[in-house]
């Protein structure tokens, strides 16, 4: 897995003081996508355990409420081992921070289907899903951690634990 950008202090994409990954590579190719150079699995740097190490150190300080991943797309296949690799060491070292995902995939239709393989161990980390592609003619400014109508902000343990889709509230 390459990666495109690691932020230290991102607060726009989930609550809190947030670290955020952004992974290389997407094949949803939204029109109007907010990072089309991350669409080229190539781009960026690769994922390395350094780069782990690094995401590690700057999820420290207490101010830091958590990691979030974006891509570029998270779940797709060629991507999900180095993410996965990482979750475990973050939760590991960090139980109480929490963990979004940004995904152009669907929970229901294409996580839980096993369309994109066994995603047990990867739905287990997270927190909040924000899932859906971006579709420009659905934009909307005014919405919190997402940015059009269509997507939404799944709990993800509440989600698998009743078996429904539990939206997120704040
Ligand atoms: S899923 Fe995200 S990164 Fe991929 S094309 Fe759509 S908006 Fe861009």
């Amino acid at each position: 897995m390459n990666y495109a950008t690691i932020k230290n202090c991102d607060i726009a994409n989930g609550p809190g003081v947030r670290v955020s990954l952004f992974v290389s590579g997407c094949t949803h190719r939204c029109p109007g996508c907010f990072n089309e150079v991350a669409w080229d699995f190539n781009y960026g740097e690769p994922f390395t355990q350094e780069t782990i190490d690094y995401i590690l150190s700057l999820l420290k300080p207490g101010y830091i409420k958590g990691l979030t991943l974006l891509g570029g797309e998270p779940f797709e296949p060629q991507n999900q081992k180095g993410v996965v690799e990482l979750l475990r060491q973050v939760k590991k070292q960090y139980p109480e921070k929490s963990i979004w995902a940004f995904s152009g995939y669907l929970f229901d239709r294409d996580m839980l289907s096993g369309k994109l393989g066994d995603l047990t161990e990867y739905l287990s980390y997270l927190d909040v899903l924000v899932d859906g592609p971006f579709v420009e003619a659905k934009k909307n400014l005014s919405l919190r951690f997402r940015g059009s109508e269509n997507q939404r902000l799944i709990d993800i343990p509440q989600s698998l634990k009743s078996g429904n889709i539990v939206l997120w509230e704040d």
